[in-house]
């Protein structure tokens, strides 16, 4: 089996007076059509980057508003890795080639995890290049089956985009941030845009006082005594760590005391995050004001969420960029972004809201300087970003938007409800009649069949959950 995220509990209850009420309400209406439908997720990492991040906060509460729903993680080895970072870096559009091996390794690994994803579902999401694969190795089933691209394929590498495209074609959907980011002769029939969102209510997003962030700060070694700059984002060349140092360089110039913080994590499926890494280090070691921090020292969620919250101004100089969930991170906290004209960013400060978006390192610095120096500006750029921000970017937009193409996608098909004597696993939807161990469950007088001791004992204690049936 594709190893299970566990993602916890959350309830949609909680976003009302966070979110737009009218969306919860279409959210709510277009669920309950919904219910008892089984969706998967599957990505390539549990934590590190936007899409995690997304899948952390979206699959608990599918499962609140009752859509069965799991998030599983390929398994691959670091040469895998390897090779599926050459591949995004090439539909992002740089200049390299796959090898026979690399191609094989891509493949060979895509069809172990295609045996490996053995339980059934009415929907599976496939998100970015990683597992991308998996479809043609497995067949789709009696799902249906969605490849959610992530990031900028708008301009790709020919030769990788031929080779991605391969693998794409029996998908019944795909979805797209932007629809400048489709490549050219895109093969799957249905398409979707959807930008991606913020959890409002995620650690690194929920309020928490400024007293207590500088607290946070303070206690990694960040002192408020000076103006903060900072980008948060993975290592990696296209988020452009090295033009940020150069921008703050030249605005230090003017202010002097200025410190930057550059807070990256590392993941699980970016094997170049090391490298960048210590390029970045090398670059600020002989600069007391330059902090660089990683998740693996400890800088996680709550400390993000307290740089994002106190800092004068974010950055975010992104080259290329899918979307850039950092930018609403830092909006919503009311912080004004200096961002890179990339991608999905400028969807989030169009017209000039939250921020100034900037085409190269001068005038990053040149934008950055001019909100250090007017407070009042950042105060209200950073409320506008705000706005915007709750009227479009928050989690229960994208959850509507999601569903209702799921709604669409399963339209005019049975429903498949799971019924008491039916050789079907009602809790992960696997076909029990073949197997040679069957586990056997009764409830309330009538007995079902699962695959396993696990399927089991989760039925038995939450029973009505799997029998619920869509309308
Ligand atoms: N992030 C984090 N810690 C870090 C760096 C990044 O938690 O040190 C998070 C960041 O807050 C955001 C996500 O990782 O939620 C990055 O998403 P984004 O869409 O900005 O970029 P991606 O990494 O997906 O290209």
């Amino acid at each position: 089996m594709l190893q299970a995220v566990d993602v916890g509990e959350r309830s949609l209850s909680s976003y009302e007076g966070v979110a737009p009420s009218a969306i919860l309400e279409e959210l709510r209406q277009t669920a309950a059509g919904l219910r008892g439908a089984r969706v998967l997720h599957v990505n390539a990492t549990p934590y590190g980057g936007g899409v995690s991040e997304l899948l952390r906060s979206t699959v608990p509460l599918l499962n609140d508003l009752g859509i069965l729903s799991d998030w599983k993680i390929i398994g691959g080895d670091s040469a895998f890795f390897d090779v599926t970072k050459k591949i995004h870096n090439g539909l992002q559009g740089a200049d390299l080639e796959l090898t026979t091996a690399e191609k094989s390794r891509y493949e060979a690994t895509a069809q172990t995890n295609s045996l490996d994803l053995t339980e059934e579902y009415d929907i599976v999401f496939i998100h970015d290049p990683q597992p991308a694969a998996i479809l043609p190795f497995h067949g789709t089933g009696n799902a249906r089956w969605v490849w959610r691209c992530h990031i900028d394929t708008g301009q790709p590498n020919p030769q990788i985009w031929q080779y991605c495209r391969s693998f794409l074609g029996d998908y019944d959907a795909a979805i797209f941030t932007m629809a400048e980011f489709v490549p050219p002769d895109f093969p799957v029939r249905r398409l979707e845009i959807m930008p991606p969102a913020i959890d409002p209510l995620s650690p690194k997003n929920m309020p928490i006082a400024d007293s207590m962030a500088r607290q946070i700060l303070d206690w990694i070694g960040v002192r408020l005594n000076r103006p903060l700059i900072t980008q948060v984002s993975r290592f990696d060349s296209w988020k452009d760590p090295m033009g940020v140092i150069a921008a703050y360089k030249l605005v230090r110039e003017q202010v002097p005391n200025l410190q930057l913080a550059l807070v990256g994590s590392m993941a699980l499926d970016d094997p170049e995050g090391w490298s960048i890494y210590r390029e970045v280090e090398r670059a600020s070691a002989s600069d007391p004001l330059i902090h660089v921090f990683t998740n693996l020292t400890g800088v996680g969620n709550i400390e993000v969420n307290a740089f994002q919250r106190l800092s004068d101004v974010a950055v975010q100089k992104s080259i290329r960029e899918g979307f850039g969930l950092v930018v609403s991170e830092s909006l919503w906290k009311g912080t004004p972004v200096v961002a890179g004209r990339a991608g999905g960013i400028p969807l989030q400060m169009s017209d000039g809201v939250g921020g100034v978006l900037v085409d190269d390192i001068e005038g990053c610095a040149t934008a950055i300087l001019g909100l250090l120096r007017d407070p009042e500006r950042r105060r209200e750029l950073g409320e506008l970003g705000r706005q915007r921000v709750r009227e479009h970017f928050l989690l229960p937009r994208l959850l509507l938007n999601e569903l209702s193409l799921v709604r669409e996608l399963l339209q005019g098909r049975p429903a498949a409800p799971v019924g008491a004597g039916e050789h079907r696993d009602p809790v992960c939807g696997m076909a029990v009649a073949d197997l040679r161990t069957v586990v056997v469950g009764s409830h309330e007088g009538a007995d079902y069949f699962f695959c396993s001791e696990l399927c089991r004992s989760r039925f038995l204690m939450e029973p009505e959950r799997y029998l619920q049936r869509r309308s």
